[in-house]
């Protein structure tokens, strides 16, 4: 994998940084990237005027069949910029015998919206493509399977059953599209990706998309991907630099009446409420559902839960209605976390602090998507001062202490030593923070976005050093 592009700047695609602040924007055009005039009025017809900057780059070379490796954050546009190119081909003549395009994604939802972003795309065209994800019974598929659709978009799980059925054969596969690749590791899907992958013929073309690259995704492109482009979107913008994020300090106990009373301040658009567990989202839920009734005398349906444990039906209806922006307020677990794309939310809670630092990348970047505005609130409870800690490392950046007046989690403690002498990280910071004057850190004023080299400075390297 030595031929590496680099950032797409170097490599002469345009860089526009959609929302970031790292390239002056240079207008991109889906004109002079080889598409057809079909393909053409399909993105006219989805309302892309300008590629994003994932799509400048990828688009041509995977139209030329180059193996491609697109590292990008969320919110970027990958899902078009493998879409068009596999449809692009699908307009060529096939050798017949099976699909010719496999989709693996990590998720159920995913897997639903990629379909759509298909259906959307070869409007008008004969192309078809089918879903097949777990929790769904296996004979719709089958069936669905037996018309000979073109593209295969699936969990690997459930792609894999089909496989051993014999209801789906990948001998006539041209090109295999891995979206999300670091979330199919994390989650296990590793073996069921090499055996699909070592089922489908050697000649195919191999897209991976995913926001990071850790050595288990690079270690996959190595074995699996002939001589891939690496192209890096991400350089010094992660997934989350464009969004305003706080946290609160919260007593445990208090937390859902701070979240009662931050929904009333902000009086958010759409918002996600991401909870650790699927009881505790089931609890906030149903407690967030009978204060909403109360307060509009009705059935309060513009709220809905969303994790694993819910049916597969149930778990679409909730994202349909989210989606259409019936149901305003998303109690969800980390299922939602991962690449769904609603982009009207305004605002996240992130109501537990997540478990990984990638989570919370994965959480915060469901706002702000295609450069709108978004909001985060992290609450944090004493004992996760460092978790907090790690999270600004990984982010590389502090987010900024926000307050509403009586949750002042920690304000029985003894006036806080000045927070440059906060011996060690975690809970002592996030005390020492929740007691500190607001004048010092004013909650709703903008604060300047620290860059990494800040955390070189004062109080930031010690702190976090020691939390590690
Ligand atoms: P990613 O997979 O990188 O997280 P998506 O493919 O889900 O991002 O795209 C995010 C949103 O941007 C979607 O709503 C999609 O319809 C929209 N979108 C994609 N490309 C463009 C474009 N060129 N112009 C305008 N909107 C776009
Ligand atoms: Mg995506």
């Amino acid at each position: 994998m030595d031929n590496r592009a680099g950032h797409p700047a170097e490599s002469g695609v345009p860089a526009e940084a959609m929302g970031g602040d790292a390239a002056p924007p240079v207008a991109g055009d889906f004109r002079t990237m080889g598409l057809s005039a079909e393909t053409l009025a399909a993105v006219d017809r989805a309302g892309y005027t300008t590629p994003t900057p994932v799509q400048a780059g990828l688009i041509p070379r995977a139209i030329k069949g180059i193996d491609v490796l697109g590292q990008a954050r969320t919110g970027t546009g990958k899902t078009a910029s493998f879409v068009l190119p596999i449809l692009e081909r699908m307009h060529q003549p096939g050798r017949g015998g099976g699909p010719r395009a496999l989709v693996l994604v990590p998720t159920r939802e995913l897997a639903v919206q990629v379909k759509d972003e298909f259906e959307k795309l070869a409007f008008g065209s004969k192309i078809h493509c089918v879903a097949v994800y777990g929790g769904k019974p296996i004979k719709g598929q089958i069936d669905k399977l037996a018309k000979n659709p073109a593209v295969i978009v699936g969990t690997p799980g459930r792609v894999l059953d089909h496989m051993s059925r014999g209801t789906l054969n990948f001998s006539a596969i041209e090109i295999v599209t891995l979206d999300e690749a670091d979330r199919m590791l994390d989650i296990g899907f590793r073996p069921d990706i090499e055996k699909i992958l070592r089922r489908c013929p050697e000649s195919r073309q191999t897209l991976l998309l995913s926001a990071t690259v850790p050595p288990p995704v690079q270690k996959l492109a190595t074995r699996y991907m002939r001589d891939p482009e690496i192209m890096d979107f991400s350089v010094n913008e992660l997934a989350v630099e464009t969004i305003e994020q706080r946290y609160f300090t919260v007593d445990p106990t208090r937390k859902f009446d701070l979240l009662e009373r931050l929904l009333d301040r902000e009086q958010p658009r759409q918002v996600i409420v991401f909870c650790r567990t699927k009881r505790g989202t089931d609890k906030i839920f149903e407690k967030l559902q009978r204060r909403r009734s109360r307060q509009t005398r009705s059935d309060a349906e513009d709220v809905a839960c969303i994790h694993g444990d819910l049916s597969q039906s149930i778990r679409d209806r909730v994202m349909k209605q989210f989606r259409e922006g019936s149901v305003k307020v998303l109690v969800a677990t980390d299922v939602v976390g991962r690449g769904i794309d609603v982009s009207s939310v305004s605002h996240i809670v992130n109501y537990d602090i997540p478990e990984f630092c990638d989570d919370y990348v994965h959480r915060v970047g469901r706002t702000g998507r295609m450069g709108r505005e978004g909001i985060a609130f992290t609450f944090v409870s004493p004992e996760e001062g460092p978790q907090l800690t790690r999270i600004e490392i990984r982010i590389e950046r502090l987010l900024k202490r926000d307050e509403i007046e009586g949750f002042e989690a920690f304000d029985r403690r003894p006036k806080p030593a000045p927070v440059e002498h906060v011996p060690t990280g975690g809970f002592q910071r996030a005390a020492a923070a929740a007691a500190a004057s607001p004048t010092e850190e004013p909650p709703a004023a903008e604060q300047p976005k620290r860059p990494p080299s800040s955390l070189g400075k004062g109080r930031g390297p010690k702190r976090h050093r020691r939390a590690l």
